[in-house]
């Protein structure tokens, strides 16, 4: 039975999973709930704040990964994904798609969208794009960034050198918030677990967050655009691992969204500049500027 936990604790716990998460450390176990019962909340959560900055030894670990279990969530991105047993991307995508199925986890799914947008492109891409969430066209046609802020986008992209079937292209969330509204945290917070699955079966090497919300989303950062933009993150997906060793992450670059673009142009030479900054972590030349 889960139980809701206190914010701060929930937050503390959330991040030494991440620290275990980089240590390489991914199987928790449970510990019956008669035992947790002797545990008292607040004496775990002074022992989490003490140790953030001590090195852990795995038994300590054991003792603060134990009460984990007092809220599923946060043991279920702990779980090895069944993706992982899997080294083909094309069936490893089709998995996560399985797994979100007809999707009700969050109140989108009951507020007008017609269909989930999945994502779109190279399943073995260096470059990824990951938005806010579908608008009408895409939630007409199934495809993320296929409106006025798509075609926008396939110009960036092109001006990059390279061509919209060589990246792949998500958003945040996966269906439509009604009249376009920016989706809620919790809806955010809900949906983005299967973009983390799909960043790990794709192994980018650079991904472009496109606006405030999936810039946010995915650094877990609650800072201004003038903040995020500017400079390269070190970026593994939260919550999940990949199947490939040799894959430790990639770089993350901010840049503004194609929307925001179209209505305020003046902006697409700082947008080219960090465009310039991803080409330059992969490795291309850059041969033009955005139209
Ligand atoms: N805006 C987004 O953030 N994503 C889309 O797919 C389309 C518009």
């Amino acid at each position: 039975m889960s139980r809701t936990l206190d914010p701060e604790l929930r937050a503390a716990l959330a991040a030494r999973i991440r620290y275990y998460n980089e240590m390489g450390i991914y199987d928790f176990y449970r510990q019956p709930v008669s035992e947790l019962a002797s545990v008292p909340v607040a004496d775990v959560s002074t022992e989490l704040h003490q140790e953030s900055r001590e090195e852990m030894s795995p038994r300590k670990a054991a003792a603060v990964a134990a009460p984990m279990v007092v809220e599923e969530s946060i043991f279920e991105v702990l779980t090895p994904k069944p993706e992982q047993r899997v080294s083909d991307p094309v069936k490893a995508l089709k998995i996560i798609r399985e797994d979100l199925g007809d999707c009700t986890r969050c109140p989108l799914h009951k507020q007008g969208r017609k269909q989930i947008v999945f994502g779109v492109g190279n399943p073995e891409a260096e470059l990824m794009f990951v938005g806010e969430g579908p608008g009408a066209d895409e939630d007409e046609q199934g495809e993320p960034f296929v409106g006025r802020a798509g075609q926008l986008l396939n110009n960036m992209i092109k001006a990059m050198g390279i061509t919209r079937e060589q990246v792949y292209i998500a958003n945040i969330v996966k269906c439509r918030p009604p009249g376009n509204r920016t989706p809620e945290r919790e809806e955010c917070e809900t949906c983005s677990p299967f973009l983390m699955r799909q960043i790990a079966v794709i192994k980018p090497k650079v991904i472009v967050a496109l606006g405030a919300t999936a810039a946010k989303t995915l650094l877990a950062m609650n800072s201004s655009m003038a903040q995020l933009r500017g400079r390269v993150y070190d970026f593994k997906p939260a919550g999940v691992r990949s199947n490939d060793p040799n894959w430790d992450g990639c770089k993350l670059a901010v840049t503004y969204h194609p929307a925001f673009l179209l209505r305020d142009p003046r902006q697409k030479g700082e947008a080219w500049k960090d465009l310039q900054m991803v080409m330059k972590e992969l490795g291309m030349k850059a041969p033009k500027q955005i139209t």
